[in-house]
């Protein structure tokens, strides 16, 4: 069972009491975008095998979104952090580049 950290209450909540939000840091387009990248940002989502960023929901606790660094393959979490960031903290991509040589942000 999937379990993540809350960063807003610090609850260990189980993945029942969560709710996905999709994919996290994605880059939005509206007016005056062209047609690719409005159709890219509707679209297209990474799928990695591996170190992935994703939206969550506290939706049976606080209710608050935050963003969550997993690796798809082996479920181990990499950490939690808050919602309210354009990109993952550099201690949490530094740690995760210590955990998978080779892996970079972007
Ligand atoms: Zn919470």
């Amino acid at each position: 069972m999937l379990i993540l950290n809350c960063p807003y209450c610090g609850v260990d909540a189980e993945e029942s009491e969560l709710s996905a939000g999709g994919e996290a840091h994605l880059k939005r387009f509206g007016p005056g975008s062209s047609d690719g990248e409005f159709h890219d940002y509707l679209f297209m989502r990474e799928n990695p095998k591996g170190v992935h960023f994703e939206r969550w929901r506290h939706s049976n606790g606080c209710g608050k979104w935050f963003h969550a660094a997993r690796c798809t393959q082996t479920l181990e979490v990499f950490g939690t952090y808050s919602a309210q960031t354009t990109e993952p903290p550099k201690e949490l991509k530094d740690a995760i580049t210590a955990n998978r040589p080779g892996w970079t942000w972007r």
